[in-house]
């Protein structure tokens, strides 16, 4: 369940019209909720321009909006997306000192190891800078499907940091991350199918490499959410305690119970209610202890991802944001693994997470400019003249009447003469002229009302849509599909605000509409407090000067989404026709090799080989490696980049 901050459609306008009072930046900074999203990365100066700070408290900071001219200076048109390393090293530091200080606070003899899940944003670059800056903290990558690990294998050359394996594996997956520990990597395959437990029994017959083995926990624990479903007795993934205990019966009979390491669970992405988050460690925590007294080697609990962002600001558990921060997140799950140990006198765990969004959201930021913007018409409108049709008369009157103690009648009398003007006109009763008048009445008393209503502190549910229906409309340089798929697919909330003129009050309230020809390319949903807002607060745009909007916490599963989910490219489709002996295959499209998934994400698969073959070639010569182990390694590296990004059975 999706828990609602209230009634959605109450929506209070920020803004109330005070024209006495002069619009100062901190009324900005309230109105788009700059300083509760933007963290310590974003605010707004004295020049009413965004502000990153992308060392966060550590100095340094600079204008977003002369960034964005300084680059169309070199011919880097909008849309842009900007990212900013020093962010991502900043999330980096940040979670790893709060695990740090959580551990410090409880006296947990044991360490936090993280590592960072690649579906979450897989460009090459954003890869290649969290290896690099995630060194002081053996920072690991966590692979979910099999391109996922190939790129995993290649980059990561941290000593000692970790390398999950999760999701479906075929043999070659197994084998290659097995014979991976020879290159001196630290592999740990997590079991989720009972039927893997059989190919690693057999992988480590025939190749004689023991494998560092985890087991991913379907909890019963419900999860909350958009990806609630993660977890409870329908998850996807994840074996059930009774499967677990088969899971430990065949490793035991194949003598490789002591390979059992980890235990691996997930509750689903931007769990918002740190409620979830407590009932899952405790539960996973339990499971651990009880693996622990067998003969396994346990040593490692893994807690998956979920660590949700503050979309909205608003510290809540609506799905946009989240009632915890990283350091309540830190100390529960120290102090509860901490706990359940020493109920046991086992001795604690590495504790790992698989944090994404929560690493990778805030380092890029989305600018587009407008292009034009279409409103409602709002002149005042001229009386009635002399043989004009009763109706205008009578809209006139209507009109009139509107004050603060009157509001509600008149709206539902003008939107029924607004409907009959309508069906005159198709009569042939009303001429054009006149139509045109009685329209322009109709827009003028819902002017007049909506500006009554914007002073309520209530506003009745049928006047709800007033402000959604006099919203002017922004045409925005984008695909909101293609740089934004959440905001389309799921109706994921993002802090979108101007990124200049934030010293001026933005007086218009508008919609934003993509410049695909999809109807779907719009964005009516904006964060707020309370609820979610109908209407963006907009500035009116000056002929001649451009108007930049900036659509922020990007930097997670937006870019891959589009059309790469996991490095799963287009799948192999056939197009069938019935006939009357049976059937025919018309077309057969070829989907995706995993060579070129990654050539879109710009890793080019010769260097990735030769990256391997380079690795191997240092084992080989210290003898960590036998000559077939070797051949096989490469084989199955090199086949599996010219082969479908799917697995093979
Ligand atoms: C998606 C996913 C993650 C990342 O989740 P975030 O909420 O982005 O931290 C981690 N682990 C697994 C198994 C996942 O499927």
């Amino acid at each position: 369940m999706v828990e609602l901050k209230s009634n959605p459609k109450r929506f209070l306008p920020a803004i109330k019209s005070d024209s006495s009072h002069l619009w100062k930046i901190e009324d900005s900074e309230e109105l788009y909720r700059i300083k509760s999203w933007g963290q310590r990365y974003f605010s707004i100066n004295a020049a009413g321009h965004i502000t990153v700070c992308p060392k966060g408290d550590r100095g340094g900071s600079l204008d977003l909006f002369e960034l964005v001219n300084a680059l169309k200076q070199r011919n880097l048109e909008l849309p842009l997306l900007i990212h900013f390393s020093d962010v991502l090293e900043d999330c980096i530091e940040w979670l790893n000192s709060c695990f740090a200080k959580a551990i410090t606070h409880y006296n947990y003899p044991g360490i936090y190891r993280g590592v960072f899940p690649i579906k979450c944003n897989p460009q090459r670059h954003l890869i290649e800078d969290l290896v690099r800056l995630g060194k002081p903290h053996q920072f690991g990558l966590e692979a979910g499907s099999k391109p996922e690990l190939m790129i995993a294998l290649a980059q990561l050359d941290t000593a000692g940091a970790l390398i999950i394996c999760n999701g479906y594996k075929d043999r070659e997956y197994i084998e290659t991350a097995m014979l991976a520990q020879r290159l001196g990597k630290t592999p740990i395959i997590v079991l989720e199918q009972i039927e893997e437990v059989n190919l690693v029994i057999a992988v480590n017959r025939q190749l004689g490499i023991k494998p560092i083995l985890g087991v991913r926990a379907k909890l019963s624990t419900q999860g909350v959410g958009r990806w609630g479903t993660s977890t409870g007795k329908r998850a996807k993934f994840g074996l059930t305690i009774p499967e677990i205990i088969q899971v430990v019966d065949k490793l035991r009979e194949a003598n490789l119970l002591d390979s059992l390491q980890l235990l691996h669970f997930h509750i689903g992405s931007q769990v918002c209610s740190i409620n979830a988050i407590k009932d899952a460690i405790k539960e996973a925590s339990r499971i651990y202890v009880e693996l622990a007294v067998l003969e396994t080697n346990m040593n490692y609990l893994d807690v998956g991802g979920g660590l949700a962002v503050d979309y909205d600001g608003s510290q809540s558990n609506f799905h946009a944001s989240r009632n915890y921060t990283i350091q309540n997140y830190a100390n529960d799950i120290v102090a509860e693994v901490k706990e359940s140990c020493s109920e046991r006198n086992i001795p604690v765990p590495t504790l790992i997470s698989e944090s994404g969004r929560a690493i990778a959201s805030h380092q890029s930021v989305l600018v587009f400019d407008t292009l034009s913007v279409s409103q409602v018409s709002f002149e005042s409108p001229e009386p009635p003249l002399e043989g004009e049709s009763p109706i205008i008369t009578h809209l006139w009157e209507i009109y009139q009447s509107i004050h603060k103690d009157n509001f509600q009648e008149p709206y539902h009398d003008v939107t029924q003469l607004n409907e009959e003007a309508r069906s005159r006109f198709n009569f042939g009763l009303l001429n054009i002229t006149e139509r045109a008048k009685a329209e322009k009445f109709y827009w003028a008393c819902h002017q007049k009302i909506l500006n009554i209503t914007r002073q309520l502190e209530y506003i009745p549910d049928e006047l709800s849509d007033l402000e959604k229906i006099m919203a002017s409309i922004y045409y925005i340089n984008l695909s909101v599909f293609q740089s934004s798929p959440d905001c389309w697919a799921i109706d994921q909330l993002f802090p979108i605000m101007p990124i200049h003129c934030l010293d001026e009050e933005p007086t218009q309230r508008g919609i934003l509409a993509d410049l695909t020809c999809d109807s779907d390319g719009k964005i009516d949903r904006f964060i707020a407090l309370r609820d979610v807002k109908p209407i963006l607060e907009l500035h009116s745009i000056k002929s001649g000067k451009p108007y930049y909007l900036g659509m922020f916490l990007q930097g997670a599963y937006q870019e891959v989404m589009g059309n790469l989910h996991n490095l799963f490219g287009d799948t192999n489709a056939v197009h069938i026709h019935l006939t009357p002996k049976g059937y025919q295959i018309e077309h057969v499209v070829k989907g995706d090799t995993i060579t070129e998934v990654l050539g879109y994400m710009q890793y080019n698969s010769d260097d990735l080989a030769e990256n391997i073959r380079k690795q191997i070639e240092q084992a080989l010569q210290e003898k960590h490696i036998t000559l077939t182990e070797s051949q096989r390694l490469q084989q199955n590296y090199e086949q599996s980049l010219s082969q479908y990004t799917y697995l093979s059975s």
